[in-house]
């Protein structure tokens, strides 16, 4: 997706400070060795979505980075400062914390905001065309392997962002990452969903995979929008052979997949309960 120009920023021990301006330190980790975590958050109506939520994984990805704790009250503070400053109802919040400069020992943060990716929307209409990638990890080895940093949000994303570029150069719009063990995991910035009748599927966390804060909301909804859920490890051929496929982040929300390997998946993009979901998602969104 094209990148956004910045609407505002609010760096830590500063507040909203003018977006053009440099605020990292050429030392610091996050620039030297990928060392920072960061969360990417949508703003409905003025209203971070589901901040505490981001944060806590946020925690939880700096606990497993080792990088210094993570204080959330200052970091909804500095959140809430450039979602003020932006003044934009509708947009897209980034808060990254870094590991500080080289041996400082002190972390480092800042909230970034920016305009939506255009044509959301279009994308939604039509939907995705995915290839499946394979990752040179079982599933077992990625489980019980802190070191490859499974379920983290790292700004270490290079690997993710070779494989949209991939699929962009097979002709695709994005990835489905598979274990090499066959198993179905993630998008590179989205979890899957497939339906079968009124059940929906989604890989369970256990696989390593990254807690979708928009998964958790559509898990918490899908009850009384008629569908039973059930976690679990699937393959690429039950997908494929699925009623239909769907993808759900934070910015893009909710998206069905036309295709998955250039073969069609379902009967028609957006699919019933992907346009249900991204109901539920919007409802959850307004009721915040
Ligand atoms: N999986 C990965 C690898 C991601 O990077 C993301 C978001 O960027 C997601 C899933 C979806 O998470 P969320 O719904 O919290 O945006």
């Amino acid at each position: 997706m094209p990148s956004q120009p910045p609407l505002a920023l609010a760096v830590l021990g500063r507040g909203v400070v003018d977006p053009g301006t440099p605020t990292l330190f050429a030392d610091d980790e996050a620039v030297l060795r990928g060392r920072a975590a960061f969360e990417t958050i949508r703003v409905y109506s003025g209203a971070p979505f589901r901040l505490d939520a981001h944060l806590l994984r946020l925690s939880s990805s700096a606990a497993t980075l080792g990088l210094p704790n993570v204080d959330a009250r200052a970091l909804a503070d500095l959140a809430r400062q450039a979602v003020a400053a932006a003044g934009a109802p509708d947009a897209t919040l980034r808060v990254v914390w870094t590991a500080g400069r080289e041996s400082s020992g002190e972390g480092f943060a800042f909230a970034l905001v920016t305009r939506l990716p255009p044509h959301l929307d279009e994308l939604r209409s039509r939907g995705l065309r995915l290839v499946s990638l394979q990752l040179a990890v079982g599933t077992q080895t990625r489980q019980a392997s802190p070191w490859l940093l499974p379920g983290v949000k790292s700004t270490s994303y290079a690997v993710n962002m070779a494989a949209q570029q991939e699929a962009r150069s097979r002709g695709a719009d994005d990835a489905l990452f598979l274990s090499l063990d066959g198993v179905v995991l993630e998008g590179p910035t989205s979890n899957v969903w497939f339906r079968e009748g009124d059940a929906l599927f989604t890989p369970s966390l256990e696989l390593g995979i990254l807690a979708g804060v928009t998964r958790d909301t559509l898990i918490g909804g899908a009850g009384a929008a008629g569908y039973e859920v059930e976690e679990g490890r699937f393959t690429l051929e039950r997908l494929a052979a699925a009623d239909e496929v769907f993808m759900s982040s934070s910015l893009r929300e909710v998206v069905g997949v036309s295709e998955l390997d250039g073969r069609p998946v379902g009967s028609g993009t957006p699919g019933p309960a992907a346009e249900r979901m991204q109901q539920v998602l919007r409802a959850a969104a307004s009721a915040s």
